[in-house]
């Protein structure tokens, strides 16, 4: 990972949990899910691809709270991993 790369991490990750935010709770501490383009091999993601999620929205919540759970569920209530990256970069140039 590259110096620019870990910066970038740690600013998606400094604006806390982007459902979260959305929700009315600002500041949430986040971990960084990575999206994914595509399917198949060859296709990772890389670091600028990533957005802010706190543990319970992105593995540790059950079925149509956590990410990882049920994405459809998930994207069906909070808007799409790719909406939810568009308002994070949003954020991102706002704080620059
Ligand atoms: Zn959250
Ligand atoms: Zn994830």
């Amino acid at each position: 990972m590259t110096k620019a790369e870990k910066n970038h991490l740690n600013r998606v990750a400094g604006l806390g949990c982007i459902v979260c935010l959305n929700l009315g709770y600002p500041n949430c501490p986040a971990e960084i899910h990575h999206l994914r383009y595509g399917v198949g091999a060859g296709q990772r993601s890389n670091h600028y691809n990533v957005i802010p999620l706190c543990p319970d929205h992105h593995r540790n919540g059950g079925h149509g709270v956590a990410f990882h759970a049920g994405k459809l569920a998930f994207e069906a209530k909070f808007g799409t991993e790719r909406e939810l990256w568009f308002q994070v970069n949003g954020l991102l140039k706002e704080a620059a």
